[in-house]
């Protein structure tokens, strides 16, 4: 893909993403991969609703700002993630609703933070691993996704919101979706007698998806 098609294909899925309600305000970040090694970016202080193409935030495959306006205060969310993923080739980061609904229950599975309630979020994410709550831009949210040494594609950072790598900025966004999907089926069958997925019928998505699952 040309540098400008992907400038274009990212302002145009965080434009997606923003009308239909999945992040508000100047929430969220999004970052791509670019075929010379370095990154596009979404500025700081910006709206999905509105991102300038033209204004990306643009990094060389030696991390340096090389044009475009400042980055997002997140950018250790992203860099984390493209340094121990190699497969890396976008990351998305959001402020959902019931995904951060879904991160604040008490009960909530630190290790496999979606409940197995269709395997459309186990084939698209893996296991989801719930990050404790950091202070906005602290640095230490980048040093928990690097702990987890490239073994998960997703983190949900409690009271905050997730964090998807993907190998494309297409295939990033839709797991992002399909992780508030998840979150929002489990809140909307919580308390009630579900009949979820069975641990056979789990191991076998993940056998027959080559889901990664384990780690
Ligand atoms: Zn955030």
């Amino acid at each position: 893909m040309t540098e400008t098609a992907l400038r274009e294909t990212l302002c145009h899925l965080a434009g997606s993403l923003f009308d239909r309600g999945l992040t508000h305000g100047s929430t969220g970040n999004i970052s791509a991969r670019t075929d010379d090694g370095g990154l596009l970016v979404s500025p700081t202080g910006t709206s999905f609703g509105r991102l300038d193409p033209a204004r990306l935030s643009r990094f060389d495959a030696q991390g340096r700002h090389i044009g475009g306006d400042a980055p997002t205060k997140e950018m250790p969310l992203h860099t984390a993630f493209y340094d121990t993923r190699g497969t890396a080739g976008a990351v998305v980061h959001l402020h959902p609703c019931h995904s951060v609904t879904l991160s604040m229950m008490a009960d909530a599975d630190a290790d496999n933070f979606l409940p197995p309630l269709t395997p459309y979020g186990i084939m698209q994410l893996g296991r989801v691993k719930l990050l404790p709550f950091f202070m906005p831009g602290d640095p230490a949210m980048g040093d928990a996704i690097r702990g987890l040494a490239g073994k998960r594609a997703a983190v949900m950072l409690a009271n905050h919101g997730p964090v998807v790598a993907g190998k494309t900025l297409e295939t990033a966004c839709n797991a992002i979706e399909e992780l508030e999907a998840t979150a929002k089926l489990a809140l909307m069958t919580r308390g009630l007698p579900v009949r979820g997925l069975t641990d056979a019928q789990v191991q076998s998505v993940v056998r027959r998806f080559d889901v990664e699952w384990d780690a």
